[in-house]
């Protein structure tokens, strides 16, 4: 990956002020994933990371976890699952809680969703404060499997997500020191 590109994909990510809620910087991925040659760099910088690490599932974290995850596990030709908020996964689940701001909020996998001992790398937009990564290498090793690592296009550096998701690995194409 060299800087060229990684400042292209930098240039394609908007920045959103006050969204969903006041004060929140929210970083927007659509316009990198509307830009195909763009979309097709972000996948293939992961993908390149993770060709000779026998990655058995890509696990995608709801929503945006969905577009990298599944492009990432098809290029690798790995399977892909799905983590989800509560009540939308049709058969059985495991469930894990993390803590927001104010409260606490669970997502749910399927118990079937990871076969034991499978590599694993978990993949979202953008990490935070860490606590959506953090409760998902949770449910990956509740099924027994084991997290190779846990991929972003984005890092929000400065909320120290990272710490959050000690003892796991963590890749991010993209850090952002400051708000
Ligand atoms: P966290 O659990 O705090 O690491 O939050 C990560 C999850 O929330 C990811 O699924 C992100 O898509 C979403 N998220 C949190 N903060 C932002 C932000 N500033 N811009 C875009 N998405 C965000």
């Amino acid at each position: 990956m060299n800087n060229n590109e990684i400042e292209s994909i930098r240039q394609a990510i908007r920045d959103v002020p006050n969204f969903p809620k006041p004060g929140i910087l929210f970083k927007d991925i659509m316009p990198l994933l509307g830009n195909g040659p763009l979309f097709a760099k972000t996948i293939n910088i992961l993908a390149d990371r993770y060709r000779d690490q026998r990655i058995d599932t890509v696990l995608g974290i709801e929503s945006r976890g969905f577009i990298v995850g599944a492009a990432l596990a098809y290029t690798l030709n790995a399977g892909f699952s799905a983590v989800r908020k509560p009540g939308k996964l049709p058969y059985d689940t495991h469930s894990a809680s993390y803590d927001l701001e104010y409260g606490t909020d669970s997502l749910e996998i399927h118990t079937d969703a990871i076969r034991p001992k499978a590599r694993v790398v978990i993949a979202d937009d953008l990490i935070a404060t860490g606590g959506t990564a953090a409760a998902t290498a949770e449910l990956v090793s509740r099924l027994g499997a084991k997290v190779v690592e846990c991929a972003f296009v984005i890092e929000l550096s400065f909320l120290k997500g990272r710490d959050k998701l000690r003892p796991y690995d963590v890749f991010s194409i993209l850090q952002y020191y400051d708000e």
